[in-house]
């Protein structure tokens, strides 16, 4: 028997000059994306974090209201190691996101504030990989945001952004969505790797309370495992992988 064809992803795009990513928590761009967003800081583009959440149903032992401002801090931390220094929060509350106009019309003006090419997100499907349950934040922001790419392109959808001085934006050419079971395309995770590892080490309150390992070994082995299972479907190449719809 012959072994199955392993369908090769591709590279992404690189004639952007601005990206923004939008995702549910803190840490949700650590677990596995950092690496590619250090490469393309590292050639001069532009990245900039929106995040629906503070986190702050995060971590057991810590209240809300204590653990949210720690998180944002963390989150800022984290953005910095990768090059990031634009970050924003839209305070929905963290564990009961609903996917909805509200949200919507958040993610769409943030894209018009930004003015993104390329737009990144987590995966919004209802599982990873037909394995284990996705949460319900993930999947709200995942598949809002893919629907606000073009609602910020529309001036009708939500006229109040265009009376904020909102103007709207149809510049938007590719979503990206991080942790698909379906990806089709990759960047290289090597130059950023390392950086991505310190990046996720920034989240060290909530990587404490998550696991009694080592928090760098825990999260070496995390990011070059997933770097690595991807480098099959990469011709060998650790890499990042997304789900790239083009609009
Ligand atoms: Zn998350």
């Amino acid at each position: 028997m012959t072994e199955p064809t392993i369908i090769q992803l591709q590279p992404m795009p690189e004639d952007w000059q601005r990206a923004l990513a939008v995702v549910a928590h803190p840490d949700d761009l650590e677990y596995g994306c950092s690496a590619a967003i250090a490469a393309w800081t590292d050639a001069g583009r532009a990245v900039a974090y929106v995040l629906a959440s503070r986190g702050e149903a995060g971590i057991d032992t810590l209240e809300p209201a204590k653990c949210g401002p720690l998180r944002e801090q963390e989150q800022r931390a984290s953005a910095a190691v990768v090059g990031v220094s634009a970050v924003e929060f839209l305070d929905h509350r963290d564990g009961v996101i609903e996917y909805g106009t509200a949200l919507r019309r958040d993610i769409a003006a943030a894209i018009r504030r930004h003015r993104p090419e390329l737009v990144i997100t987590l995966n919004h499907r209802d599982t990873w990989g037909g394995t284990a349950w996705n949460t319900p934040d993930h999947v709200a922001v995942g598949r809002a945001t893919l629907d606000a790419a073009g609602d910020a392109g529309n001036r009708w959808i939500f006229p109040e952004l265009v009376e904020q001085g909102l103007e709207p934006w149809n510049g938007v050419r590719w979503v990206a969505v991080a942790g698909s079971s379906s990806p089709t395309h990759a960047v290289d995770a090597t130059p950023g790797l390392e950086r991505a590892v310190h990046s996720l080490l920034e989240h060290r309150a909530y990587i404490e309370a998550l696991t009694d390992e080592d928090p760098e070994t825990y999260v070496r082995g995390f990011l070059t495992g997933v770097a690595e299972q991807t480098a099959e479907r990469f011709g060998g190449t650790p890499a990042v992988a997304f789900e790239l719809f083009s609009r």
